[in-house]
């Protein structure tokens, strides 16, 4: 079903690449400005000439319970670390949208064997530290900053979680001081969610959101060139897709992420549980009405794009 649907919309998108708003088509970027590579869930290495950058690099993959018994907070926080540092290179910097374990838990063993940044919220910056990162890489960021990296910058906006089916958010919380040393799922909260805006000199502007809500009028006008748009399991929030869609000025291209069951083994195709299956045929047909002419991409894992 995935892939009588990718080949469908692959045949869409040729045609619909430029409009008049868009600032720059996808023909005009120098060749190999930046490749992709999906880790599964939000998680993204993005490769800039030598330099790299990973969002919400999650490659661990251990049983929570989420995807069957529902989840259990007591689960230890363990890191497969022969296939983390297999996979993410010599990053410089990591932008972690929020802090759940699908998110994080791989960012402090990241970032204290490469010296990698880490960008995330307050509560970010406080689990990093309490996780052992040097105070000197890391950095709060609330929404609004634009950071100079020279090859690339990156816009943080203020964003917010996915809204699960009873109106709520898993594990809620922030952390304004550092907590004793996370040991456990439950021991990562929320912390507030971010969206970031990574523009590569010469190269693609690339919109990563780690949940499936955001706050339109943060991302109004942005316009993207790719846009990772984060599935919803939930139906709670009014016309997520299209009202995401339309505020971002329906970009060229597509990736719909976080729909894959992140407790099998990173192995292509990625797994999709059964309901997650419809709720990602759902999310296509709606991309596909909103905005008939964007190129979709589900991405395999590892896979280098550059959605040239
Ligand atoms: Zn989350």
């Amino acid at each position: 079903m995935r892939t009588a649907a990718v080949t469908g919309l692959a045949a869409t998108g040729a045609a619909g690449l430029a409009t008049p708003a868009q600032a720059k088509a996808p023909r005009d970027w120098r060749p190999g400005a930046a490749t992709f590579r999906w880790f599964g869930t939000a998680g993204w290495r993005i490769d800039i000439g030598a330099r790299t950058v990973l969002v919400d690099p999650y490659l661990s993959r251990y049983w929570t319970g989420l995807f069957d018994t529902g989840l259990v907070l007591s689960t230890p926080l363990t890191v497969a670390t022969a296939t983390v540092d297999a996979n993410v290179g010599r990053p410089e910097t990591i932008l972690v949208t929020h802090s759940h374990w699908d998110h994080f838990n791989d960012v402090p063993h990241i970032a204290i064997r490469t010296k990698a940044r880490v960008l995330g919220t307050m509560t970010t910056y406080q689990l990093g530290l309490a996780s052992g990162i040097p105070v000197g890489q890391l950095g709060p960021v609330k929404g609004g900053e634009v950071l100079d990296f020279g090859d690339y910058t990156v816009e943080v906006a203020g964003s917010l979680h996915s809204r699960n089916a009873s109106y709520s958010v898993g594990i809620p919380g922030v952390r304004l001081s550092p907590p004793p040393k996370p040991a456990t799922v439950g021991d990562l909260p929320e912390g507030d969610t971010l969206a970031y805006l990574l523009s590569v000199r010469d190269g693609p502007a690339v919109f990563f959101m780690g949940a499936s809500d955001f706050v339109a009028r943060n991302v109004d006008g942005m316009r993207p060139d790719i846009a990772m748009v984060a599935m919803a399991s939930a139906t709670t929030t009014h016309e997520y897709v299209p009202r995401l869609l339309e505020a971002l000025g329906k970009p060229p291209v597509v990736v719909p992420v976080h729909w894959d069951n992140f407790e099998k083994p990173l192995e292509n195709p990625p797994p999709v549980a059964p309901a997650d299956r419809e709720r990602l045929d759902a999310m296509i047909t709606s991309i596909r009405r909103v905005a008939p002419r964007t190129r979709i991409v589900l991405p395999d894992y590892l896979k280098p794009y550059t959605f040239a």
